[in-house]
C-alpha cells in the first residue's frame, strides 16, 4: 500500500447516469466516504461524446417505458438540457468524482477490500466497487482492416467535426446510425448503409425521421448493403468502399455506428464471471464477487436507457449495498 491509497466505503466507476444515480443514492443512505472515478474530462462522458449537438432525448426510449424509482430523473429534452440535469445532481449532491482519471484493475483482497489501480498509478481501497463503465467505451470496429492512412476520414463518434460539404457514408441500422444520419444532412451529402433490409432495431421517431429525409430526398439509404472493406483512394474523396456484392463507392468520410461491445476483459479481470458476452448478476446486479456490483448499460441486456441506469444504481445501493454491505441511514429517518 502506497501512502496515496484512499480508503472508500464506495468507490463507483464511471459517472454517466448509472454512476451518478448511484453515488446520489448512496449519498441518500448516508454512505460517507465515496469517489467516483471518470476516464472522460466531464461526467456523462458518453452522452458528451455519442450524442449530436441539439440532440432529442427521449424519457422512453426504444418503447421502454420505465418509471424513476429513487432520487434522480429526467424529462424529455436534448441532450444539453440532460447534460444539465445530470450536472445538477453533481453538484447538488455534492458528488467527489476523479476526471480523466481511467481504472485499469480491480483485485479483491484477502481481507474483502478491494484494490483498484487508475491510470495515474493512483491506489484506491474501497470496501464496496460499482462498476458503471456502460458499454460505449469500445465502440465495434468493422472486421476488416482499415488503413491508418485514413485517420481523419474513418470515424467511430462524431467528437471529430466533418467538415460541411464532405460527403460521409454512415454504416449501422440503430438508433445511432439514424441519429447520426439526421444531424449530418443539413451540411453534408449522407449516405446511409445497413446490411439489413429494415430498420427493425431502432426507435419509430428515428424511422419516421429517416423515411421523411428519404422522401425528400435530403439523404440516399442503402439496404442490404454490407461491407466488405476499405481503401485508401489517395486523392478526393479518400475513402473507397467495397460492398460485399461487389458493388463499389467513395466518400470523403465513413462514420460506423455499429454499436459497442460490453467490456468483457474489464470485467473479467475484475474476476466477475460471464455467460458468453453478459455478465452475471443477481436481481441487485450484485456479481460473483463479493461486494463487486454492477450499473447502468452493463447490466441492461443489450437495451439501456437513462431511466434504466438511473433505476439499477437505486436498486445496487438500497437492495444490495444496504442490505448486505454497508451501513446506511434509514430513509426519511432524522439525523440525531
Ligand atoms: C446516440 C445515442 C442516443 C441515445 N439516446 C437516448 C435517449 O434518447 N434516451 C435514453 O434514455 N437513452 C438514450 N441512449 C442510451 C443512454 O445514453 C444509455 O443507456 C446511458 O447513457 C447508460 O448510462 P451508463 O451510466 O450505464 O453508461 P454511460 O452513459 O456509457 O457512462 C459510462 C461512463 O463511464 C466512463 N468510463 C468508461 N470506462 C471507464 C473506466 N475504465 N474508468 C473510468 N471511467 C470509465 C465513461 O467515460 C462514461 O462517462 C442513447 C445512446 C446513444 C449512444
Amino acid at each position: 500500500m502506497t501512502d496515496a491509497t484512499r480508503e472508500l466505503d464506495l468507490l463507483v466507476i464511471g459517472a454517466g447516469p448509472a454512476g451518478i444515480a448511484t453515488a446520489v443514492e448512496a449519498r441518500q443512505a448516508g454512505i460517507e466516504k465515496i469517489l467516483l472515478v471518470e476516464k472522460g474530462p466531464t461526467h456523462s462522458f458518453s452522452i458528451e461524446k455519442l450524442y449530436t449537438p441539439g440532440k432529442r432525448v427521449d424519457k422512453v426510449y426504444q418503447g421502454q417505458d420505465v418509471a424513476c424509482e429513487g432520487s434522480v430523473c429526467i424529462v424529455d429534452g436534448t441532450r444539453e438540457s440532460v447534460l444539465e440535469t445530470l450536472d445538477r445532481f453533481v453538484h447538488e449532491f455534492n458528488l467527489p468524482i476523479a476526471f480523466e482519471t481511467e481504472v485499469t484493475g480491480i483485485r479483491q483482497q484477502e481481507d474483502g477490500f478491494f484494490l483498484v489501480e487508475d491510470n495515474h498509478g493512483q491506489r484506491y481501497l474501497a470496501r464496496t466497487v460499482v462498476i458503471a463503465i456502460g458499454v460505449y467505451g469500445r465502440p465495434n470496429k468493422p472486421d476488416f482492416p482499415v488503413p491508418t492512412t485514413l485517420k481523419g476520414h474513418v470515424h467511430f463518434d462524431l467528437t471529430q467535426e466533418i467538415p460541411p460539404g464532405e460527403s460521409v457514408l454512415v454504416v449501422g441500422g440503430g438508433n445511432t446510425a439514424l441519429e447520426y444520419v439526421a444531424f449530418l444532412y443539413a451540411n453534408h451529402p449522407t449516405t446511409l448503409a445497413y446490411r439489413g433490409a429494415h430498420f427493425g432495431r431502432a426507435n419509430d421517431i428515428n424511422r419516421r425521421i429517416l423515411e421523411e429525409l428519404q422522401d425528400r430526398q435530403h439523404v440516399t439509404v442503402w439496404t442490404e448493403s454490407d461491407l466488405g472493406g476499405v481503401r485508401d483512394t489517395g486523392a478526393s474523396p479518400r475513402v473507397e468502399v467495397t460492398f460485399k456484392d461487389g458493388r463499389i463507392a467513395s466518400f470523403d468520410h465513413v462514420l460506423f455506428a455499429i454499436g459497442g461491445s460490453t467490456p468483457q476483459g474489464f470485467l473479467q479481470q475484475a474476476g466477475v464471471e460471464l455467460d458468453g458476452k453478459s455478465p452475471l448478476v443477481d436481481h441487485r446486479f450484485h456479481t460473483n464477487v463479493p461486494g463487486l456490483f454492477l450499473a447502468g448499460d452493463l447490466v441492461a441486456g443489450g437495451k439501456g436507457s437513462i431511466v434504466k441506469a438511473f433505476n439499477t444504481g437505486h436498486t445496487v445501493v438500497w437492495e444490495g449495498l444496504c442490505a448486505d454491505h454497508l451501513e446506511c441511514r434509514i430513509p426519511g429517518l432524522q439525523e440525531p
